[in-house]
């Protein structure tokens, strides 16, 4: 009998045959071998923050925890980083940080794995910016039956392009080379505006600064808009007493406190909504790069997001907005909108258009699935491209066409991995059957 294992937000759980924490590439290569040989499935967990299944097996399943190294600095301008490619991002960034180097780019948190996050397309926010898997320009990928490959912009720029996301499907990355840029700080400016003038102006308002994201309560007048600026002024964060009392009493524990009473009293939910938005604090600080991106998140809740073209955001609000009254339990967390660059991986959510993204959040326990499946009908209607890592209702009949490069993935996977090692059933829902002929 097998360790269950479970995601960061507890809804997804597996009772794979065996776990194996293997520290070099050899050790991952050894353990896909065998178990391919013996025709059963391979997956590796990283962070285990996928709301999805992405990262569940019934097979055998690795973790790369021991395989956490910097591994190199180089490139032209010494920018370009390998490491293993279970290192945290947490870790990464205070790696870089010594190094005086830095990630361009963050979502959230920083407690993913760089493999997990790019896997599944991992993205912060900024107009002028794409997802964390565009900085790799190097990879090291243990196929489906054991072999090494490595790629970069020369020697093999095809498997490159294509392996940045993979979903875990083409095989198991040992290492990443990114290519990162000098530290830097941000100015981060967070302030209350009316929803109705960010909209009005909303490609002006999401391309101001280098980064810009807004949160916004369904059926609230108001957003917090955050704008972050890369700055040469050195950091001015801010104290630990109001950074615990904004992150951690703010954004957490009283946060989490409101969630709980609304999920038992959902009537009182949306004044609750109301109370949380006009608490949001505005706030002016100055901090090294990661440390503005990236929070403590400590609330456990269910999210699902979508990419949609840009220009098409506002009116997707709009309809979201219209949506709520008519929902059997009101929404208790706010929606989340990003922006970013177009990028040319197969499979990357931001596949060939510059993207806004809407992320739609429930507190943990509380019913989400009306809520969600009305959103996905809206977004439905903008092709729009579910992050892979975060809970929808598709399969691979639905996403095909909204991938251009759908059939060179599918092809790469063939190559790859042609019996389907490293299959799970979310890949046989969302790519189809690994194996040709089977679907
Ligand atoms: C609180 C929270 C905040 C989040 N914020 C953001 C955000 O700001 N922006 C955003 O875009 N997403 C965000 N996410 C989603 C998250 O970034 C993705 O789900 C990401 O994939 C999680 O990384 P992980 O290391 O936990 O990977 P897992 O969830 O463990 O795995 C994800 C996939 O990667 C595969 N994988 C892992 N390691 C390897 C490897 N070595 N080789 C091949 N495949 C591998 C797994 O098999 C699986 O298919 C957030 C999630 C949570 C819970």
């Amino acid at each position: 009998m097998g360790v269950s294992t479970k995601n960061w937000a507890g809804n997804q759980r597996c009772v794979p045959t065996a776990v194996h924490q293997p520290t070099s590439t050899d050790g991952v290569s050894a353990v896909v071998r065998t178990a391919a040989a013996a025709g059963e499935r391979v997956k590796v967990i990283g962070g285990g923050h996928s709301f999805t299944d992405v990262a569940m097996t019934d097979g055998h399943l690795l973790s790369l925890d021991g395989m956490n190294k910097l591994l190199a600095v180089g490139g032209a301008d010494g920018c370009d980083v390998t490491v293993q490619a279970g290192i945290r991002l947490f870790e990464l960034n205070e790696q870089l940080a010594q190094r005086g180097l830095a990630m361009p780019n963050l979502g959230d948190i920083d407690r993913q794995s760089i493999a997990g996050a790019v896997s599944t397309a991992t993205h912060g926010t900024g107009a002028g910016l794409g997802n964390i898997a565009t900085r790799i320009v190097g990879l090291e990928l243990v196929t489906g039956d054991g072999s090494i490959r490595r790629a970069d912009e020369t020697t093999d720029p095809d498997l490159l392009r294509v392996a940045r996301v993979g979903l875990g499907a083409l095989g198991i990355l040992t290492e990443v080379t990114l290519r990162c840029v000098p530290a830097f700080n941000l100015h981060a400016v967070e302030t209350i505006e009316p929803l109705a003038d960010v909209l009005a102006d909303f490609e002006s308002v999401m391309r101001s600064t280098d980064h810009v994201e807004f949160y916004w309560f369904p059926g609230g007048r108001r957003v917090q808009l955050k704008r972050n600026t890369r700055t040469d002024a050195p950091a001015a964060p801010q104290s630990r007493a109001a950074y615990i009392r904004d992150k951690w009493i703010g954004e957490n524990l009283a946060f989490g406190t409101v969630c709980r009473i609304g999920r038992r009293f959902p009537a009182a939910a949306p004044k609750i909504a109301k109370l949380i938005t006009s608490s949001a604090s505005e706030r002016d600080l100055v901090d090294r790069s990661d440390k503005i991106f990236c929070s403590p998140r400590k609330v456990r809740f269910l999210e699902m997001e979508y990419g949609i073209p840009l220009e098409s955001v506002p009116e997707a609000i709009g309809r979201i907005n219209s949506l709520v009254g008519s929902l059997p339990f009101p929404p208790m967390f706010p929606v989340e909108v990003r922006v970013s660059q177009a990028d040319d991986i197969p499979l990357s959510t931001a596949h060939g258009r510059a993207s806004g993204w809407i992320a739609v959040h429930q507190y943990i326990g509380a019913p989400y699935e009306a809520y969600f499946q009305a959103v996905e009908q809206i977004m439905n209607d903008y092709d729009g491209r579910p992050h892979w890592g975060k809970m929808h209702f598709q399969s691979a009949d639905t996403l095909a066409s909204r991938y251009a490069e759908w059939d060179v993935f599918q092809a790469a996977r063939t190559e790859l991995d042609p019996k389907g090692t490293f299959a799970n059933a979310y890949t046989d829902r969302v790519l189809g059957s690994a194996v040709v002929g089977a679907r």
